[in-house]
């Protein structure tokens, strides 16, 4: 069954006036997206409108034409710049690192973390923003503080805006929540959804952004408005929301449920609070109506290279975090060398960075090519070669499509109606890790 929606009996394009789009049948409408990523939601009516070639008097024509959907009033520089947002061309340098600061009983030595903050550093791009990663906070602490501490000396001596999040299922202590907040120390809390709502105080400095949680869905998991509620309660001002434990394609309807269910609590009334996937999938796409952005395009979370580099405890540089977990005869093509050694000018000349990048471009995937939500997502190479074996995935069989798919759904029946419309373009249209 193809994941592409169908809509019958509807006229033949017309070829001099309807620009190459794609559309998909959705809350009772069509949505329809243009090659830059424009969407606009359309009647069944209009839609046959479009299609049969809209007069100049079409209430819809304005809108259609600014957006690239008409091929007789194409502005190609404008449409082509919009297009940047979703399109590696537009890409400046890997978004985030991660520091696995422990690994089985490997520890990240004070080296090791030097050497990662200078490699980060060293990647183009406005900001950087390291994001530590420790099952037990108390036992990487040291660690932890070395990296924020440097972090911020090199933010001083050239000027360069750096954040550093702590990312563990633990609690820190009361002592580690007054360090935080005096280091500037963000903090990533790992949550199980499935898993009881034991959530830390949020320890943000003032003039710091709100503490973010990573909230990992999986089958049984909790309702999403409990945890939108417990979240908000504690002073969290960011979740994401992963699909990572979407392991078969029939685990996807319950995600996409959980997911929706969770941005609608997100968007209700109370203090404000973020679902990160969405925001990034949403700035992906041009601004609607020209809104001032703070930052546009950018890679989804989790991607690899474009959206992370991970950094185990031993100075491997992975293309993510993922890779670590590979079958030792998968590994190889994701390993790109050692923080320290390796120089990041030296990462276009590995044959697993022009392979990932050709996996990332959703025009290479037959299914991604025809889909509505191609500009707003990728579907990491990583997660492919861990739920597929493939590098490349397979898209009709991905339990990694589904999930995004169910996500981009919901993201989307929300943005046909003006109230949830508003407040999810705000969260993309604000969005910083900063
Ligand atoms: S991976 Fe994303 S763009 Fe590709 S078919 Fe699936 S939902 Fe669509």
């Amino acid at each position: 069954m193809s994941l592409l929606t169908e809509l019958p009996g509807l006229p033949a394009p017309d070829p001099a006036k309807v620009a190459p789009h794609r559309f998909r049948a959705l809350g009772g409408r069509v949505l329809v997206v243009s090659e830059p990523g424009h969407w606009a939601f359309l009647t069944r009516a209009e839609y046959a409108d479009y299609l049969r070639g809209l007069g100049d008097d079409h209430p819809r024509l304005d809108e259609l034409r600014v957006k690239g959907f008409l091929a007789h009033y194409m502005e190609f520089d404008r449409l082509a710049a919009d297009g940047l947002d979703s399109s590696l061309l537009g890409w400046e340098g890997t978004r985030r690192l991660v520091l696995l600061l422990a690994r089985g009983r490997e520890r990240m030595s004070p080296e090791t973390a030097r050497d990662a903050v200078d490699f980060a550093f060293s990647v183009p791009g406005p900001a950087v923003v390291l994001e530590a990663a420790a099952a037990d906070p108390a036992a990487c602490w040291p660690a932890a503080r070395f990296i924020a501490e440097y972090a911020a000396r090199r933010s001083a001596w050239n000027g360069r805006r750096s954040r550093v999040w702590l990312r563990t299922p633990e609690r820190p202590s009361p002592a580690q929540v007054r360090e935080m907040r005096g280091l500037g120390l963000g903090l990533l809390l790992e949550l199980d959804a499935a898993g009881p709502a034991r959530l830390a105080a949020a320890p943000a400095a003032s003039g710091a952004p709100a503490s973010r949680a990573l909230l990992r869905w999986r089958p049984g998991a909790r309702p999403a408005a409990a945890w939108a509620a417990a979240l908000r309660k504690a002073g969290y001002g960011s979740a994401l929301v992963s699909p990572e434990a979407v392991c078969k394609t029939a685990d996807a309807p319950a995600f996409a449920a959980f997911y929706a269910e969770f941005l609608d609590a997100a968007l209700s009334e109370g203090p404000a609070l973020r679902e990160e996937w969405a925001a990034a999938a949403l700035r992906r796409l041009p601004p609607e109506g020209g809104r001032p952005r703070e930052e546009r395009g950018g890679p989804l979370p989790g991607t690899d290279l474009t959206g992370e580099l991970c950094v185990a405890p031993w100075g491997e540089l992975t293309l993510s975090e993922r890779a670590l977990d590979l079958p030792s005869d998968e590994r190889g093509l994701h390993s790109l060398g050692v923080v320290g050694r390796t120089a990041w000018e030296e990462l276009p000349g590995k044959d697993a960075v022009g392979a990932v990048l050709a996996a990332l471009e959703g025009s290479h995937h037959p299914l991604c090519a025809q889909c509505v939500y191609r500009n707003a997502c990728a579907v990491p190479p990583s997660r492919h070669q861990v739920l597929q074996g493939l590098f490349w995935g397979h898209l009709p069989t991905s339990p990694a499509c589904r999930a995004a798919m169910g996500a981009l759904d919901a993201v989307f029946t929300r943005l046909a109606s003006d109230e949830p419309k508003d407040g999810l373009l705000a969260w993309a249209d604000n969005w910083t890790l900063l």
